[in-house]
């Protein structure tokens, strides 16, 4: 094992995210080095190092880290999936303590809390997160609180704000994930998180190719982060160097994507909440959504993610199987635009209406993507023959 197991440290950037999101985790500047970090692919190195194996260390996990971490404002660590980030960040929690999860949460998030509760590793509280005063209840005593703003798919907000000051000094560890915000939206750090998780499976790659997670924590966290890098050394849940490289290409045009995917989906949502086949539109974007103004006060901007309530189970599956354009299928976040009726699951929360539809709004032009919708939307009135 190497002598010190935590990468180096990003010192805070004064530069905008949307340039750090650009400069971060380069090679350094020198005749004929390369922009950008090559991915390395080596299971072991020469011995006297510092990193010696693969499952320790590779350049390609540390450029993505340096970058994540500049843009989150802490010190960033990889794993080969999002869900592998979450395994490692629930391992923080003391044998028999007490994890505080949203009613709606990342359906993997719920099932591994669940699993660890089965077997006596855990005890988990659910709470309805748009109340702070209901999760700062339910965070008394508790060892995590995690939230997700927001939601997947119901996209409810949590005030993290009052949250985390509610939180602040008591001991229990907040984890935020920022999945759905991306940093350039939301920087949870800001507001008192402890922990900060992506799916840079979603937005951070951005084009469907690659799966990782990312945590988070704070600079001067060397403890947690110590503890979560044992983890990915000792379960083995390494990023592979080629999905680092996929990822950190990925964020250099994150800003662009966003800004275009976003606006797309705010005009979207418009159009849609005037639709006569359109029951409800989930989007904090609008202003007359529950969530509206605390996203407002948080984020910077109401993401590309909306979820539409189409009535019924029948209604929403034939609007699916109508769209050309959109793509039925499950993830997120990448420049094509995907559907999903998130209820074709069976795990999927009763509390999820059977005709809900999460959308993740891409880069394509507008008025192709509203043509396709409102072609799907008309299909779906009509009875199959
Ligand atoms: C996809 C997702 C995860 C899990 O990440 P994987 O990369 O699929 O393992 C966790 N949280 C949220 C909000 C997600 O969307």
């Amino acid at each position: 094992m190497s002598p010190d197991p935590v990468p180096p440290i990003q010192p805070h950037r004064s530069e905008r995210p949307q340039t750090t999101a650009v400069t971060a985790g380069r090679p350094e500047r020198a005749p004929d080095a390369p922009l950008n970090q090559p991915p390395v692919l080596a299971s072991t190195y020469v011995g006297g190092g510092d990193t010696g194996y693969g499952r320790y260390g590779n350049p390609s996990w540390t450029a993505l880290e340096s970058t994540v971490g500049a843009l989150e404002g802490g010190r960033a660590i990889s794993f080969a999936s999002g869900m592998a980030a979450v395994h490692a960040i629930l391992e923080l929690v003391p044998p028999g303590g007490t994890v505080v999860l949203p009613r709606h949460c990342y359906l993997g998030v719920a099932a591994l809390a669940g699993q660890l509760q089965d077997r006596g590793a855990l005890t988990v509280r659910v709470v309805d997160l748009t109340s702070p005063a209901a999760v700062l209840e339910a965070g008394a005593g508790a060892d995590m609180v995690w939230l997700e703003s927001p939601t997947n798919p119901m996209m409810e907000i949590a005030d993290l704000a009052t949250i985390g000051a509610g939180l602040r000094g008591t001991g229990c560890t907040f984890v935020v994930d920022n999945t759905f915000a991306t940093p350039l939206l939301q920087r949870p750090f800001g507001f008192g998180a402890d922990v900060v998780l992506h799916s840079a499976t979603k937005f951070l790659s951005g084009h469907s190719d690659a799966l990782l997670g990312v945590a988070v924590v704070h600079d001067t966290d060397t403890d947690r982060l110590s503890r979560l890098d044992t983890t990915r050394r000792l379960h083995g849940a390494t990023p592979g160097a080629l999905e680092s490289y996929l990822v950190l290409r990925g964020i250099r045009t994150l800003h662009v994507r966003l800004q275009q995917a976003q606006a797309t989906a705010s005009e979207l949502a418009h159009r849609l909440q005037r639709h006569p086949s359109v029951v409800a539109v989930h989007y904090p974007g609008l202003d007359t959504d529950p969530g509206h103004q605390v996203a407002a006060a948080q984020m910077t901007g109401f993401g590309s993610l909306l979820s539409i309530d189409l009535g019924s189970a029948d209604a929403a599956d034939a609007f699916v199987a109508a769209a050309r354009l959109w793509v039925h299928a499950t993830s997120l976040g990448g420049v094509e635009s995907t559907f999903e009726r998130r209820r074709r699951w069976p795990s999927e929360l009763v509390t999820v209406p059977p005709g809900l539809v999460r959308m993740s709004v891409g880069i394509e032009h507008l008025e192709d993507l509203w043509q396709d919708l409102e072609q799907a939307l008309t299909a779906s009135r009509t009875p199959a023959a």
